[in-house]
């Protein structure tokens, strides 16, 4: 490898990789000005150009575009990926020629020094006859041209007036992405030397970057596109918060459906363990508690459809609890979709293991040694496709070869099941610690979870994590006054039924009222959580702030920023974008609360180089350009809950870390709920549901129908929806924006999309359903089909005749043929028939996902399951973010991995440093 000193902090580094923050390491041929053949300078300085191709080189940032540089990247059509992508390229600048232009690029002469016999650099292009290469060129001398003319080719280069020899020549060979070439030139050290770069293809063109001479081989990745650069950028997007082994936590039960094994078994019915129709009564397994989850906000809230594999009917949902979100499929698609990181964190929740008939162990700590193993037997049986990164490099190499990097990690609410009163010890810490490091492969570790732990505070932004609390530690949470920080969240305002079943059943009884303003938690870091956090700096581990109290994370980056170590936010909100409380919100849980990050700690955590997730269901947050007037207008925050929602945080996220380091971070079978549909019967969801404790808002419910009339360009897909089965078609719209009556025109156009005529196939549904009265319209081919009122008809007649006007573009007529009853139909029907337009978007289509007897549609149902993120990617672009917005999440696997590779270097500086922390 190469050592040389980072012209920053003069420390002695390993090429491109310095500790100082400042710099990502120099080359050294830079500091020779007679070698500075890379470009560096934005300029051709060095090189001498004739004929018309390297005029405006060199080339700056990412030139093509996935699809050129990959056409069979993304498999599930759309073109939300279809970005920027890097090729391999170093340092800011390199060549990339027209096509259509030809020339030659030839560098000054020098001598080829002893130190460095190494020839390399980066090339990559079209494949067209070897018009398009770069040549190592020796100086013919009276001293070596009898040697070198039996073996090499003679050119005549007329700026220098000389013959010169051609001892090398690297063609490109039609790939975007730049293999490394390297050549040991050992031979000819002494003797003048050139390079030249060659464009003679009116109809290729070349890329070159990183031409240098080295003291040793370059290391090389082999890759499809044949030997790449090792540190060369990965494209793709990072999960930064999932929890694919959730079936194992929380004592093993409640949580139903595995990630991985025959779709059949792993989805079935989970009678046994909600009970008969999700009640929670009469399963096997199953308890009464669950009537606190999958509350949806609609019908009768108790209880749910209980499919499962094959119909689906019940689960997943964007709302889902409880049910496997991550099966092995889902998170395939996720990945042809562009996932490319992945952190897979081991969760849990004794109090919730010892609440609903949870299986031994239930403690934080074998838990966690159960998911971990469970995760790698997953990557291992899939390895062809995913494999676990233990390092920086390994995830860069797993990402390069086409595979997903998975990274291991934690986060449970005691950390080695350590609780108050019973401190460990400092080596008990580390050695525990250095378990999870070295024998667990953890790499992600978050010091506390819901509650508060004997490293730290925690964030308070739900009543039930108080529950946790007093469940763990019997023990309230030290409320304080946050409203210094912009907090207003406050407990016990609406903390629904569990809290107030708490209360009787264990004496639950905080004093939380008694604390004016907003609530924080008291409690910061510990001298132990301090001890923790210098430990992991030591092992280069990533360490997570988020569920931090305010104070815990102040104290944490207030810690790292003396070491210069970077930090992350894996599933995070933002205060500012937080709705005021009563001006804007009647809902506590939509005000700003610790669990937000503020602005000035967003900006802290891109200067460290962190990296942040916006969580992706951001609920209902108010529009990024009120907060950062440059973005106004961007993407409407009109339709509270899905993409549109995220798209202002990712917004904001990427204008306050400053273009990198922002990815997803799902927070997938982590009891969070994922992005709203914009259509259908839950468009704007998140506006207002009418579930205690779960954010209801009647102050914003006003805003609902001018939210779901302003959604356009939805997702177009390949094929049409196959399944219209009712329970599609439900939702928090109806009695509210939506009559019942309109509820069966959404079911109504469901069936004529997905082909299924009533008038060949009259079991489709109940015939005296009015759902197929309204489909038989519109399947009808001509008016004289449709059924004339009599005695035994109800409205089925005008139904029927609205419907068919509906579809045929006609309106009603002042005959007897269109009666005042079609007259007021028509307007509620065709107002839902507009709708259904608007869900056919503008974009190429996108591959319908499929799973057993179901189909899933964004627009309809919400990203229902991990398989969706796709999806939700093209939803994004549908709603106005651009390619060039979306560079930073397709980027966000590479700057995972800087994040990663800095605290490796951080942690190698820092225990050089220090004996002892
Ligand atoms: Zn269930
Ligand atoms: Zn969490
Ligand atoms: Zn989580």
């Amino acid at each position: 490898m190469d050592m040389l000193r980072c012209e920053v902090c003069l420390q002695q580094i390993v090429v491109g990789n310095c500790a100082c923050s400042t710099s990502t390491g120099v080359d050294k041929d830079r500091q020779r000005p007679a070698l500075r053949l890379d470009f560096a300078g934005g300029d051709l300085s060095g090189w001498h150009a004739e004929g018309e191709a390297f005029r405006g080189q060199p080339v700056r940032g990412d030139r093509f575009r996935a699809g050129q540089v990959k056409p069979k990247l993304v498999p599930l059509g759309g073109d939300y990926w279809d970005g920027p992508y890097p090729v391999g390229q170093r340092g800011e600048y390199w060549i990339s020629t027209e096509d259509y232009l030809t020339g030659t690029l030839t560098s000054e002469t020098f001598i080829l020094e002893a130190s460095s016999p190494w020839f390399t650099c980066l090339l990559g292009g079209s494949d067209v006859k070897d018009t398009c290469s770069i040549s190592l060129l020796i100086k013919a001398s009276e001293s070596n041209s009898s040697r070198l003319s039996n073996s090499y080719s003679r050119i005549y280069i007329a700026k220098e007036s000389s013959d010169f020899f051609q001892v090398f020549q690297a063609t490109s060979r039609g790939h975007e992405m730049m293999r490394r070439v390297v050549f040991y030139a050992q031979e000819f050290v002494g003797e003048w030397v050139s390079v030249r770069i060659s464009d003679s293809s009116i109809s290729g063109h070349i890329n070159v970057a990183d031409v240098r001479f080295s003291a040793e081989a370059p290391l090389t990745l082999e890759t499809e596109a044949g030997e790449i650069d090792p540190d060369a950028p990965v494209w793709g997007f990072a999960d930064l918060h999932t929890h694919p082994m959730a079936h194992l936590a929380f004592g093993g039960v409640i949580f139903w459906g595995q990630p991985d094994g025959p779709v059949d078994e792993a989805m079935a019915k989970c009678v046994k363990a909600h009970g008969i129709a999700g009640t929670g009564i009469a399963g096997r397994r199953s308890s009464i508690l669950m009537s606190f989850f999958e509350q949806i906000g609609y019908g009768i809230n108790v209880g749910h459809l209980v499919g499962g594999y094959p119909q689906f009917d019940g689960w997943p949902r964007f709302t889902t609890l409880v049910h496997q979100q991550m099966y092995i499929d889902w998170i395939r698609r996720a990945f042809d979709g562009g996932l490319r990181l992945l952190v897979a964190h081991a969760v849990n929740n004794e109090m919730l293991a010892n609440s609903y008939n949870g299986q031994e162990p239930y403690d934080d700590k074998s838990v966690v040694e159960r998911q971990i193993e469970a995760m790698k037997e997953l990557a291992a049986r899939h390895h062809d496709w995913m494999e676990i990164a233990y390092t920086p490099a390994e995830a860069r190499r797993i990402i390069h070869q086409n595979k997903l990097a998975i990274v291991l990690g934690v986060e449970v609410d005691s950390l080695g099941n350590w609780k108050q009163p019973q401190l460990p010890t400092e080596e008990e810490i580390s050695a525990y610690l250095a378990h999870l490091y070295h024998d667990l492969g953890v790499r992600h570790l978050f010091p506390v979870h819901m509650a508060d732990n004997i490293f730290s505070g925690s964030a308070i932004y739900y009543d039930l994590f108080s529950l946790v609390n007093h469940y763990l530690h019997k023990d309230y949470f030290a409320v304080e006054d946050g409203s210094a920080y912009g907090i207003e969240y406050r407990l016990q305002e609406d903390p629904g039924l569990a809290i107030d079943i708490a209360r009787v059943t264990q004496g639950y009884n905080p004093p939380y009222r008694q604390v004016s303003g907003g609530h924080m938690n008291g409690k910061g870091l510990t001298d132990l959580g301090h001890f923790l956090l210098c430990q992991m700096m030591s092992l280069g581990m990533l360490i997570e702030i988020d569920h931090m109290s305010h104070k815990a994370v102040e104290a944490t980056l207030d810690l790292v920023e003396q070491y210069d170590y970077p930090v992350v936010a894996g599933h995070t909100g933002f205060r500012e974008l937080a709705l005021k409380r009563n001006e804007e919100t009647a809902c506590n849980q939509k005000c700003a609360s610790e669990g937000l990050k503020t602005a000035l700690q967003i900006e802290r955590i891109a200067k460290l180089g962190g990296i942040i997730g916006p969580l992706a269901c951001q609920a209902d947050v108010r529009e990024v350009g009120e907060v950062i007037p440059s973005l106004q207008g961007k993407v409407r925050g009109d339709c509270a809950g899905s993409s549109k929602s995220w798209a202002q945080a990712y917004l904001y996220a990427v204008e306050k870390m400053g273009g990198r380091g922002v990815g997803f971070g799902t927070d997938t079978n982590g009891f969070a709920k994922f992005n709203a549909p914009r259509f259908g019967l839950n468009a704007s969801y998140f506006l207002d549901y009418d579930v205690p404790g779960m954010g209801r808002d009647s102050r914003r419910r006003s805003l609902r129908r001018e939210q779901v009339e302003a959604q356009e360009n939805g997702v177009r897909y390949d094929e049409s929806l196959a399944d219209t089965h009712h329970y599609r078609f439900e939702g928090v719209l109806e009695g509210d924006v939506y009559d019942g009556l309109q509820r069966d025109v959404w079911q109504a156009i469901g069936l004529y999309k997905a082909g299924c005529d009533p008038w060949k196939s009259p079991n489709i549904l109940n015939h005296f359903n009015r759902a197929v009265h309204f489909a038989k319209g519109f399947f009808a081919l001509d008016d004289v089909q449709l059924e004339r009122p009599g005695l035994l008809t109800g409205n089925e007649p005008w139904e029927q005749r609205v419907a068919f006007l509906v579809k045929t573009g006609l309106e009603p007529g002042t005959t007897e043929r269109d009666p005042q009853p079609v007259h007021e139909m028509y307007p509620r029907v065709i107002a839902i028939w507009r709708r259904w337009e608007q869900m056919e978007g503008d974009n190429p289509p996108l591959k319908r996902c499929y799973t057993g007897e179901r189909d899933f549609d964004i627009n309809l149902d919400g990203v229902a399951h991990y398989g969706l993120l796709p999806d939700l990617l093209q939803d994004l672009k549908n709603v106005g973010l651009t390619h060039e917005d979306l560079v930073p999440l397709f980027r966000s696997a590479e700057d995972y991995i800087r994040t990663w590779e800095k605290c490796e270097r951080r942690s190698r500086a820092i225990v050089e440093s220090k004996d002892k922390w």
